[in-house]
């Protein structure tokens, strides 16, 4: 994989590009994706985005949300853009089965592969060029950084300044994560001269629930939630039954993880959903545990040193055994950062 910066040249003239991100895109990956996408419209490239699965609704209100392919309900028309373009833009995931079915496409389309991403271990071989930067807050950073690297900071307008802030802000926990270096704030004070809402952004991605979701969180803190103090961990477990009863939609259970991280003294967070295909986990840390290694270690996954995530085909029952187990196992590197 070439350095980010060699592409520079190649993109100053009009071509066609597709843009891609993870299945079941947060914010940064949709937010990084869009802002990236108005970008290269504003430079004259003809640009499709395609999210390899659906996505929250509290995404929809971002500017060019309403043009995003879902692989899963327009295969035809994916696999025909992805056949026409030349270049790839792969954002927020560092290798292609985080894609899910959209992956054999993008490992066998013949275009320039271009690769922008923040997780551990990124699967290089698999790019022509491309920046990995485990210490940027977000891809919505490194979009940024990208952007004003290639001297066109002046395209930023309101409607990109808004993905690239919406993406910054969900995955820096609204400026909090360690992640938020000052170049974060330098960034959005440089965004905030498009003079965008940002307070209606905030709105936009946090006050947009319906109540059954709030039910549910009462619920599920009310009877889902366990709290092991001898290993520093909690652990939350979300039943089939559960989704069903609350009407529970893509993006509802985001941030739920959060929940057990404010209890004093509690180091890691272990969050299962019961889902069809997989039992779908999410791993919290606050300082020292290495949650990327944790969810690679046990549970097929990875990520980052305190956010990963991970999946088991076992049933819930077995599955949050075994989480049980790999905390026991862990327990010298749990109890080790309480001191
Ligand atoms: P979340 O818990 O919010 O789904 O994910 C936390 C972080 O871990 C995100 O950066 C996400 O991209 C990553 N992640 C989530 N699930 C998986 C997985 O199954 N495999 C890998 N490699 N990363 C994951
Ligand atoms: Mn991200």
């Amino acid at each position: 994989m070439k350095p980010i910066h060699n592409i520079f040249p190649l993109i100053t003239q009009p071509a066609r590009v597709v843009i891609t991100m993870h299945q079941k895109p947060d914010g940064d990956a949709m937010g990084s994706a869009l802002g990236l996408c108005g970008f290269l419209k504003r430079l004259g490239h003809e640009v499709a985005v395609i999210s390899p699965t659906n996505w929250a609704n509290w995404l929809n209100w971002m500017p060019g949300c309403d043009g995003v392919l879902n692989y899963e309900k327009h295969h035809d028309r994916s696999a025909e853009l992805l056949s026409k373009a030349d270049y790839l833009f792969c954002l927020d995931f560092n290798i292609f089965h985080r894609t899910k079915n959209l992956a054999p496409l993008l490992a066998d389309a013949t275009c320039v592969k271009v690769l922008i991403d923040h997780h551990e271990q990124p699967d290089t071989a698999s790019f022509n060029y491309g920046i990995s930067d485990i210490t940027k807050s977000s891809t919505c950073e490194m979009v940024y950084d990208f952007i004003e690297a290639s001297g066109n900071d002046k395209l930023i307008d309101a409607n990109i300044a808004r993905c690239l802030y919406a993406g910054v802000v969900t995955d820096t926990g609204s400026f909090r994560f360690s992640s938020t270096h000052a170049s974060v704030h330098q960034m959005v004070a440089r965004l905030m001269e498009t003079d965008f809402d940002h307070a209606l952004v905030h709105s936009n991605l946090f006050d947009n629930f319906l109540e059954n979701r709030l039910r549910f969180i009462g619920h599920v803190l009310s009877n889902r939630m366990e709290f092991f103090y001898e290993y520093n961990t909690a652990l939350i477990s979300i039943t089939k039954q559960d989704l069903l009863k609350y009407y529970i939609k893509t993006g509802d259970t985001e941030g739920l993880v959060n929940y057990p991280m404010s209890v004093k003294g509690i180091e890691l967070v272990g969050f299962v959903i019961d889902r069809d295909e997989e039992r779908k986990w999410s791993f919290r840390s606050k300082r020292h545990f290495d949650c990327n290694t944790f969810a690679r270690k046990y549970f097929n996954g990875g990520g980052h040193y305190n956010a990963s995530g991970g999946n088991s085909k076992d049933s819930l029952a077995q599955t949050v055994e075994y989480f049980k187990q790999t905390i026991k196992e862990n327990e010298h590197l749990l109890v080790e950062v309480k001191s």
